[in-house]
């Protein structure tokens, strides 16, 4: 194995289309998380397969803590009380009003100024002593903070005042176009750059301000003439300072300079793969969204500031380069072999978006509309490109006709990266994926793509959403990933109906639900300022409740409305800005029926959380109330949050078909509605499209149960998944007996549907995993007999042989992966026998994709196994199998290997460094392993921090991993201490609050269904 992983810089905060690098999540078993309402603080875990398209940040700057502590003290001195949201910004500039600015006030007489100057300094003061405690993340403390506290202004790198005291870039200096040129060396991993951008003045100024990170800036020229720069490290800022004000008017800014190609994962990077003949092959590639365009060339590195850009890319003739859009020539250079291409000019965009590719890759291409589309890998895996071109290709089809605008670029590349954090990353023409996410070898079954097919859907949406129409700033970002995600399952649904995603869609409610439980939640728009807090935002509540949301107001409004709404917004601002209510009014101009838009959904982005529905029947009056719906309410609940909800439901009557449907808009704490006539039953949020959860009264539950014991179709299987979701997720709130929920499960022996099957298997998983892991070994046992005798039949009557039905892949994974992990001695036998006709075949008979992970596990309990599996893993040239190799040797009982895996998977050495997480939350799963992967984690947490950020995405998995499934006082107080030790900040990460209030959510639990547990198993 390539060692090249171990060395790498603590990663960046950049931008993963997709967490699938931590979970494996197809099936829902015993031995993992579910996808659904949780004991555990879900994220990582056990999120469904599309989850894994989620944009996640997995790391921060990676500042070192020197830099980290300039930072804190920058913040103090302005930061904190200046850089808030635009609107705010007059007030902040007022501050500093040196330059005519984005919103310079004007500051005319000294006293004011003096007297500003001192309340500031009275401010920072104060800010200093409240918040020094947390100015770092290290067990060392809070450093010692080299602040330059004397001043407004920050102190640049050449000891001179900064010009500008903003996060944000001032709005007086606009760019208009770009000329890149660059040249990478591939053997000093370094690279010089010349970036020529033509700028407009909009306002007379005497300072052009824009990013730039990590580079060694050699020459600034503006118009022709040499100017110095002042560089503001903590904030990523140049300032070219003029004796002058500049006039309005068009400019040239030319800027060289050179830089090392990152060792993180961001920014420009350098890449490496070793190829089947055991020779080291290097690339360097980009990763931009969201703050890393300044990594590559300077530039205005904010969404709003859209521009042209022309690359010019120098290589050695060996390789290939690659950018946004295609290459109009190539050039000798005569220099020792050096070619120059050179790439069209690009249309306008945002410079997250751009991108640059140089490799030795293959392709394979095909003409679709206007559009060629070509899929890149490495040489070894070019036979692995097929599906996605045909997919790829399927998909631009569909959304140039459903968008009703095509496609505006000539080409599309999509380019699996060996080396590559993210999941995928729409740039623009050019879009990157893991190698996981985009090829298939060709006896994948629709089980292995799926995932394939969900992130290409999900990267061409973004062409529209995000690239051809980009929100404003960080704090919309869901305008693009929400929509993305919403878009994906759309036209999967459309376009490969054989996918059954709708189940997986399903998943992803239950799933952003269950993180929206939680205190440490946050409005789908929030605002944003810190990169930090811009990074914070790539997270399950823009992707997930973003669709979820979307799905819910397309659900309202009537046919096609939803589409016109979408095409008249992406008309509208074709190739500009937006914000949420820019949507929400192209909307709400469609919508015939008098549905105020903009009003219903404001009520779902402004503030965190999901309302509880609770229905009172008597007779052929309903009462509904809403309430929000809030786990740990003792951190306090804003009973202040009313929602504007398009409750759906149906009855006896008419419970199955689409028609069936009825709407009431609640608006209010409370209301009422008078039925027509009498019902026997009523279920609200017809196959759960709404963000809700309902409680029924006694009888409302009993009715339903009935209802569905007598005849289990009588509801469509994502209304029965639903109930099962809602009452276990009621139970953790205290609204429903346990007893309760047992009383719905007992309907489960009638069903065969996959949707209710998988989640009512997740949630007893969870709650059986909480009894092993106390050690309850009485009532674990009766969980075991429990599940055995509700899903027993239906687990001996599956079959081992290939299926096609990926729904039926779903629920017969998940059922054996349960049954294996029981020792159920059917699968236990049948897998060992899979695994030895896979060994005898010298590994190439084809195990069903749906059960190698279960067929892998149980051989990876035996040395001979578990050997196999591991030379398999490091020769694979498949990673859909890789992972699942993985898996099931991080799934060994055995403590040698529990130790070795975790090992190997922190220094990177035989296991890629981007697995641990992955590895730490398998070995987690099982009791052997678990208290194990706790006390690694905290002896490695400064060498983990060193690779995984603080505040990452990994960091976020490692820490759910290890202690969702904690139950006991003793293990809350251990894991508040823990954090604690780290400082202020370490208690304060997200993350931790989540931990928290899991840890206490379970002793809750456990504490109050104990007893019912213990009579009723
Ligand atoms: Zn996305």
């Amino acid at each position: 194995m390539e060692t090249f992983e171990s060395e790498r810089a603590p990663l960046p905060r950049n931008m993963i289309e997709n967490s699938m690098f931590e979970e494996e999540p197809d099936v829902v078993d015993l031995a993992k998380e579910s996808p659904s309402y949780h004991i555990d603080s879900d994220d990582v875990t056990y999120e469904p397969r599309s989850s894994r398209l989620l944009v996640r940040g997995l790391g921060e700057n990676d500042m070192d803590e020197d830099e980290e502590d300039y930072e804190s003290s920058a913040r103090l001195l302005g930061m904190s009380f200046m850089n808030r949201s635009s609107s705010q910004r007059s007030a902040a500039s007022s501050y500093t009003c040196q330059q005519p600015s984005r919103s310079c006030s004007t500051l005319s007489t000294k006293t004011t100024a003096v007297g500003v100057l001192i309340l500031v300094l009275v401010v920072s003061m104060f800010m200093v002593i409240y918040f020094v405690p947390s100015c770092t993340f290290t067990k060392k403390g809070c450093q010692k903070s080299n602040s330059s506290m004397g001043s407004i202004y920050p102190i640049s790198t050449s000891g001179e005042l900064f010009p500008w005291t903003d996060l944000r870039l001032p709005l007086s200096v606009h760019p208009v176009h770009y000329n890149i040129s660059l040249h990478p060396d591939l053997n000093s991993m370094t690279f010089q750059g010349n970036v020529s951008i033509v700028v407009k003045v909009l306002h007379e100024t005497k300072n052009i301000i824009l990013h730039s990170s990590d580079m060694n800036i050699i020459k600034v020229t503006f118009e022709d003439k040499e100017y110095r720069f002042l560089e503001y490290k903590p904030w990523q800022q140049i300032a070219i300072k003029f004796p002058e004000d500049l006039k309005k008017g068009q400019y040239v800014l030319k800027i060289s300079y050179k830089a090392n190609l990152s060792n993180s994962y961001d920014g420009f990077y350098n890449s490496s793969y070793v190829d089947t003949a055991g020779t080291k092959r290097v690339l360097a590639a980009t990763q931009f969204e969201p703050l890393a365009a300044r990594k590559a060339f300077p530039c205005f590195d904010e969404p709003a500031f859209k521009s042209t850009f022309v690359v010019k890319m120098t290589r050695d003739a060996k390789y290939i380069s690659l950018s946004n859009m295609p290459k109009i020539k190539t050039t000798d250079l005569n220099e020792n072999g050096l070619q120059e291409d050179e790439f069209e000019s690009s249309v306008k965009m945002s410079t997250y978006l751009v991108a640059f590719i140089v490799a030795e890759f293959s392709s394979h291409s095909k003409n679709v509309s206007k559009t060629t589309v070509s899929v890149y890998a490495v040489p070894d895996k070019k036979d692995q490109v097929h599906y996605a071109l045909e997919t790829a290709c399927k998909l631009l089809v569909f959304y140039n006709r459903f968008f009703e605008i095509d496609y505006p670029l000539s080409k599309l590349d999509l380019v699996a990266i060996p080396d590559f954090l993210a999941g995928a990353m729409e740039n623009w023409g050019l879009i990157t994926f893991r190698e996981t996410t985009l090829l298939v070898g060709n006896q994948s079954s629709p089980f292995d793509k799926q995932l394939v097919t969900s992130v290409i859907a999900h990267e061409l949406a973004h062409q529209w959403f995000g690239n051809l129409v980009t929100m404003r700033w960080w704090n919309d970002l869901w305008l693009n990933e929400g929509f993305a995600t919403y878009m994906q399952y759309m036209s999967i649904e459309n376009v490969f109906s054989n996918l059954d995603i709708d189940i997986e869609f399903l998943n992803v409610r239950f799933k952003a639900l269950a993180k929206d439980a939680l205190n440490s939640s946050h409005p789908v728009s929030a605002f944003v300022s810190t990169p930090e807090q811009v990074e914070e935002m790539f997270d399950s509540v823009s992707y997930e409740k973003g669709a979820s949301i979307l799905l819910m107001l397309n659900a309202t409004l009537r046919d096609g409305e939803f589409r016109k709404g979408v095409i008249e917004y992406l008309q509208n601002y074709n190739l500009s800005n937006t914000e949420s209510k820019d949507l929400w009014n192209s909307l709400s101009q469609v919508s015939k029926q008098s549905l105020n838009v903009s009003e219903m959904m404001n009520t779902w982005t402004v503030h965190k959380g999901f309302p509880l529905v609770t229905v009172k029947r008597s007779g052929t009056q309903v009462t509904l109330s809403q309430e929000h719906f809030l786990l740990n309410a003792e951190n306090g609940t804003d009973d202040s949050s009313l929602w504007h909800i398009p409750l759906t439901y149906v009855n006896d009557s008419c419970s199955v078909l689409r028609s069936c449907k009825q709407v009431f808009h609640l608006k209010d704490k409370a209301d009422s509605l008078q039925l027509p006539g009498q019902v026997k039953w009523l279920k609200f949020n017809f196959r759960s499209d709404g963000f809700y959860i309902v409680h029924y009264d006694e009888q409302g539950w009993s009715d339903l149960i009935s209802a569905l014991k007598v005849d289990v179709n009588v509801l469509p299987s994502e209304d029965k998944a639903a109930l099962i979701n809602n009452i276990f997720a009621l139970s953790r709130l205290g609204k429903v007996s346990f007893r309760q929920v047992l009383n719905l499960m007992e309907y489960i022996r009638n069903e065969t549907e996959t949707a209710p099957l998988t989640e009512a298997l997740s949630q007893l998983g969870q709650i059986y995993r909480l009894l092993d892991k106390r050690s309850d070994l009485n009532l674990a046992s009766r969980m075991t007999t429990y599940i055995k005798d509700h899903f027993g039949s239906l687990m001996e009557s599956q079959s081992y042989e290939v299926e096609t039905s990926v729904s039926k892949m779903t629920l017969r994974s998940a059922l054996l992966e349960t049954a294996c992990a029981l020792k159920g001695p059917n699968c236990t036998t049948q897998a060992r026998h899979l695994f030895d006709q896979w060994l005898a075949s010298n590994k190439t008979l084809q195990i069903p994709s749906d059960l190698m992970r279960t067929v892998f596990k149980v051989a990876a309990q035996t040395d001979e196994g578990w050997s196999e599996l591991l030379d398999s893993y490091k020769h694979s040239i498949y990673d859909t199998e890789k992972r699942k190799m993985l898996e099931a040797l991080a799934s060994t009982q055995d403590v040698r290997k529990i130790i070795w895996i975790l090992q190997k998977s922190l220094d990177g050495s035989e296991i890629q460094n981007q697995e641990f997480p992955l590895v730490i939350h398998t070995v987690c799963r099982d009791f052997a392993g678990y208290l194990y992967a706790w006390d690694f984690m905290k002896e490695n947490w400064e060498k983990i921090t060193q690779k995984f950020p603080v505040g990452s995405f990994a960091i976020q998995s490692i820490i759910t991993s290890t202690t969702s499934q904690f139950s006991t006082k003793t293990h809350l107080t251990e894991v508040q201490n823990f954090f604690s030790s780290l400082g202020a900040k370490g208690s304060q990460m997200r993350i931790v609050q989540e931990a928290i209030e899991t840890i206490k959510q379970n002793m809750r639990w456990m504490e109050k269904n104990l007893k019912t547990l213990q009579i009723w198993l």
